[in-house]
């Protein structure tokens, strides 16, 4: 688990403001869920032969001896408050939310025991048309953080009756290839065999590469609206790559499932990921409705940003107020508020704790800000203010503190178009 210093806030601010507009252009609308929710409805909802639920739950009892779990996910949650809230009745919602999630995982660059998600879920929309737009949009959020190498990959999981049919097929499969199974895919062989083929483990590719493949299965329905699925990305020229192993690690999921993934992070390479889980609602006590939803992992979306960004640290305030003596240690407090009043968008740090000129002025230096504002005694019997440009060579010019703000706007925007 993290702890997210001064240093790095400013780029998880620039990011969440640009999630909250986007999601605001698409009309999807936000909503703040419990971190903590009943065991039981991890176990319902994202299944109990899972990697999450087996082993990375934080599971504890509270007071009333109820088995609670911080959320290691976020549809589960989104789901169980739209029904309870009556969200779902007749009704379509497109809905967002953000925080963190915690899973008990090994720690590792790009996987953490606390991280976050951006969740987005649409519910109450059958076609494959909305499948589309939650690609459109994702591709539309890589576009506007100028993250160029990101694959798309997409499958279809189809309809239960055709999973069944497939989990018979595969479990023949896995029957006749027992030996090359390990540990964990023995266990799942029975229980949950489709979710073998979402093994990581290196000895296991080759059998998993020529296990049957579901999309080779696939009831009419389903096949039906994934090649809908495809032509509508086609027509925006959103490229993709069918993945026939895609599957999720999930159980909730049914027909479209996808990815996207990156090579530029190492091992960790899935930034997005979601699909169709139409049956989920009813599972969980509300009536049938259809739903598409993905999360995007934002640790792993901050890395992929800042790899194609690499600008230089952008400075998190614009002046420091240098107070030299006792009456302007005395009255400092009371100018830099009239100066906030005046100009109510700079960014303006008091150097309080009293030390010398030449400390406070290191002191603005290195804080990134391009104007230090001095004030000695002089200045507070004239009602002045010394002006000195930490970027520039020039020597420092006294302004009245009645016309500091005019100046201030006028260095401030000369100092934007410089840094273009
Ligand atoms: P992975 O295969 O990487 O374990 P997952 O299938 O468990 O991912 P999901 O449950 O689909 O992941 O979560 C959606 C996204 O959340 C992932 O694609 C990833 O970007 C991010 N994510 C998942 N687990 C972690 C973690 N432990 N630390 C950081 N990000 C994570
Ligand atoms: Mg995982």
């Amino acid at each position: 688990m993290n702890d997210i210093l001064p240093d790095n806030t400013v780029a998880w601010l620039g990011l969440e403001s640009k999630l909250i507009d986007l999601m605001a252009r698409y009309g999807y609308r936000q909503v703040r869920l419990p971190v903590v929710e009943k065991t039981e409805l991890f176990k319902r909802a994202v299944g109990e032969v899972t990697d999450i639920v087996e082993k990375e739950m934080y599971t504890f009892e509270d007071r009333n001896g109820d088995s609670l779990s911080l959320r290691p996910e976020g549809t589960a949650g989104c789901v169980r408050a739209a029904i309870e809230n009556g969200l779902l009745h007749n009704q379509m919602q497109r809905l967002w939310y953000s925080g963190p999630m915690f899973r008990h995982e090994r720690p590792q660059k790009g996987r953490y025991r606390q991280f976050h998600q951006l969740g987005v879920e649409a519910y109450g929309m059958a076609g494959p048309d909305i499948d589309a737009e939650l690609i459109m949009l994702s591709a539309r959020l890589w576009q506007e953080l100028g993250i160029k190498d990101i694959e798309l990959q997409i499958n279809s999981l189809g309809s239960s009756t055709a999973r069944a049919n497939y989990r018979a097929q595969l479990l023949h499969y896995w029957n006749d290839n027992k030996d090359k199974l390990d540990e964990d895919g023995l266990r799942r062989m029975e229980s949950n065999p489709m979710r073998i083929l979402d093994s990581k483990n290196p000895g296991m590719q080759e059998i998993i590469a020529n296990a049957p493949q579901l999309i080779d299965a696939l009831d009419d329905e389903s096949r039906e609206h994934f090649e809908q699925f495809k032509a509508m990305l086609d027509s925006v020229g959103i490229t993709y790559r069918v993945n026939p192993r895609l599957v999720r690690g999930l159980d909730y999921y049914n027909a479209t499932v996808f990815e996207w993934v990156t090579d530029q992070l190492g091992a960790q390479g899935t930034v997005c990921a979601g699909g169709r889980y139409d049956s989920l609602v009813e599972q969980l006590g509300g009536r049938d409705t259809t739903a598409v939803g993905f999360a995007i992992g934002l640790e792993r979306l901050l890395d992929l940003v800042q790899l194609s960004a690499n600008d230089e640290q952008v400075a998190q305030i614009d002046a420091c107020l240098v107070m030299v003596g006792d009456a302007a240690q005395a009255k400092g407090l009371v100018v830099a508020e009239s100066i906030r009043y005046a100009l109510p968008t700079l960014r303006l740090q008091s150097l309080c704790g009293g030390s010398s000129f030449k400390s406070q002025m290191k002191r603005a230096d290195k804080s990134g800000a391009c104007v230090a504002l001095i004030l000695g005694d002089d200045e507070v019997n004239t009602a002045t203010v010394g002006v000195k440009l930490l970027r520039e060579d020039k020597a420092q010019q006294q302004v009245a503190q009645s016309s500091l703000a005019s100046l201030l706007t006028e260095i401030l925007e000369n100092h934007a178009n410089k840094r273009g």
